[in-house]
This record gives C-alpha cells, structure tokens and sequence, in this order.
C-alpha cells in the first residue's frame, strides 16, 4: 500500500479492524497499521472472535470507552511474534484471547484475584492502552485504542502475554474464542464467584451464551434444581438441553412468582445474567432466606437499582458481583478446556453462525432480535 507522508520509519503493515470511531455511525472495518510487540507482548492473528453483548454497549456508547476503538474482546488465534523476554509463549502457539491480561503484581494479583488486578481496571480497561500507555494499533499517524486489551475484531492484534493462554492444537479455535469470554464468565459466576454448594437451588434469568453457560456451571456444581428464565420460548427450549431442570417463560407469566413456587419458596442462587435494573431487582425478589443473587450482566453506566436494605439484613441475604466469573485464566482457561475435550462442557452448541468481519452490524442485528446464541467473526472469510 503507498504510505503517503508517512515517514518510512513508521512504517507497519495494515490489516483490516473493525474500528469504532464515533456513537453515531456503525463501526467499520478500517484498514489499521498494528506496531510490533514490545516487551511482555505478543502478536496475534485472529482466527475466530465472538460477538458478545458487552460489543452491544460499547457500539452504542452505553458505556465509556476511548475512541477511535479496535472492537472485540472475545476471541482466540496464532501467536505470530513475540516481544522481548516473552518466556510463555512461542510463534505458532494456539492461544485463547484473555481481557484479564493481569498484572501479577498488585495487590488483587497478589491475593489470587487477577479479575480484580489494579493496573487493568486502573489503566488497560479505561485508557483502551496497553501497560506501557500507548497503543500498538494507528489508523494514518494517529494512534487508535484497544478494547479492554483484547480488540479480538482484527485480522491481528497486540496483546500483554498475559492475556494469551496457550491451548492445545486439537481444540477448534472457534469454540477456543469462546473459552475467552462467555464461557468462563458464566459458569465462573456458579464455580468461582458464588463457590455455590452442591444441593443448592439456581435460577438463571437470560438464556444468551452468557446464561447457557451458567446453566452449565450449575450442572458442575451439582445443583438441585436449574430454573432458567427468559423472554424467548427457543431459548428456554435450549437452556434445556444445556441442563436447565425448570423454565420459566416470562412473557407469559410472572417470573418471580413462578420461581419462588417452583423453589419451595426462593432460590438459594439467582444469577442475573441479563444486566438490566429489572433483572437485578427480580433476582433479589426471587431469593430463599440467606440467599445469593450474583449480578453477572452488565447494566449501562449509572444505571441503579433498588432494594429494601431491612428485609436484606433480616433474611441474611448477601447481592455479589461476578467480574469475568472471578476467573484466573492461566488456571482455569486450561481445565475449562478440558470439560470441553471431555464432553462436559457444551461450547460448539453455542456457536449459530460465522461472518466476516465486514458483517459485524448483522451480528448485533441477530443479537438484538434474538435470532442467534453466538455469532463468530472469522477474519479470514
Ligand atoms: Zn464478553
Ligand atoms: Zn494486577
């Protein structure tokens, strides 16, 4: 391509980005320059990126987020560089693509919880940079950011090391994007975050990829009963075939009622896996005596709910957010993997259709309208 003013020594290849660059015109796939790695960093190409509902707010600016913007923050590829003194990774590695790419070093770090890791919610996830400030994507000479360290909607991409976690070559690195979000974030929230004992009542409201995969995680955790509630008939139809015992469809009836009558009373864990102020408050209504709701979904920025803080403290009830399913990647990508390879753990199911990139507002078109559990970008169509 002729690289006009630029001055040779800026010079990087171009490749195709789905790039954000304002709230009022969809997202276009942009021919971007992604810099090489530096130190701790490697480079990615992308071979499969889910679109998933965060992609949804960020497309409508429903949350902060800098821009021109390199979208996508689910996805999986071949490590193709390494930057300097890169010692878990090589090129050709398969990997799954991380937005916890965690420092190691902080407090949060220190404490085994890298989904609270200080310098990805201090500078990665707000500044759209990577640690050392800057970007490696430029559209012209101007520098444009990644999304929460992953900006998976490329061809290539820039990542810390560790936000790369190397799997097998027998794993499809379609169902391998997926391990990157929805599925540690839904089955993490029943695992990791609510740690909910066997024997335990659940409620999942919102049967997306997000709530399909709790339903799995409260198969895992052996819970007694698996109420799943949501809108659409065809999606309680498969949360039912994901384990799901009960289904509550709630555009016919009251869902808080239906579910306390089918719990005997209240659910020991409700997981909200919708992320609306009427999703949050219902899970609250829908708890047992001592029970948990899990807030999983992600609400607009400022949005607030309400609850009656007496008759919290009465019935010893606790209300828990799940940041990625309390996730250690380098731990639990790996054995998430291996419920996979086993059959335990359903993540080509969730798949329902392959686009390239060109088509990601069809994506969100599907998503909006309910028509697709996941769709996957694949850069090389
Ligand atoms: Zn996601
Ligand atoms: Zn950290």
């Amino acid at each position: 391509m002729y690289e006009g003013s630029i001055p040779w020594a800026y010079y990087a290849p171009s490749m195709r980005s789905v790039v954000l660059s304002s709230g009022d015109e969809p997202p276009r796939v942009t021919d971007v320059r992604l810099d090489p790695p530096k130190a701790g960093e490697v480079r990615v190409r992308v071979r499969a990126a889910g679109v998933c509902h965060s992609d949804l707010h960020v497309r409508k600016l429903e949350w902060d987020v800098p821009l021109p913007l390199v979208m996508g923050h689910e996805g999986s590829g071949v490590v193709t560089e390494v930057g300097a003194g890169v010692t878990s990774l090589s090129e050709g590695d398969h990997v799954i693509l991380s937005w916890e790419p965690a420092c190691g070093r902080c407090r949060a770090c220190l404490a085994g919880r890298p989904s609270q890791c200080e310098v990805c919610a201090g500078v990665v996830w707000p500044k759209g940079v990577l640690y050392d400030g800057t970007t490696r994507f430029r559209i012209g000479d101007r520098p444009a950011h990644h999304y929460i360290g992953v900006s998976s909607f490329s061809e290539e991409t820039v990542v810390p090391e560790t936000g790369a976690i190397r799997v097998g070559t027998n794993v499809p690195l379609d169902a391998a994007a997926l391990m990157g979000c929805c599925v540690p974030t839904g089955v993490g929230a029943v695992l990791w975050t609510a740690r909910m004992p066997p024997g335990s009542t659940a409620v999942v409201i919102g049967c997306g990829a997000v709530g399909l995969c709790a339903v799995q995680g409260a198969v895992l955790g052996t819970a007694s009963r698996i109420v799943a509630v949501d809108l659409l008939s065809h999606k309680l139809d498969a949360a039912k075939t994901f384990g799901a015992t009960d289904v509550v469809d709630a555009s016919a009836v009251d869902a808080v009622a239906a579910v306390r009558e089918i719990t005997g009373g209240g659910a020991d864990f409700v997981f909200d896996c919708i992320g609306l102020v009427s999703t949050a408050e219902q899970s609250i209504a829908m708890l047992s005596l001592g029970g948990t709701a899990v807030i999983v979904g992600l609400a607009p920025t400022g949005a607030m709910a309400r609850f009656e803080p007496r008759a919290l403290a009465e019935a010893e009830q606790r209300i828990v957010g799940s940041n990625y399913g309390s996730v250690r990647p380098a731990l639990d990508f790996p054995f998430l993997v291996d419920l996979y390879r086993s059959g335990r753990l359903k993540v080509d199911e969730l798949i329902t259709t392959r686009r390239p990139l060109e088509e990601v507002e069809q994506a969100f078109d599907d998503m909006i309208a309910g028509r697709v559990v996941r769709t996957v970008l694949d850069p090389s169509l």
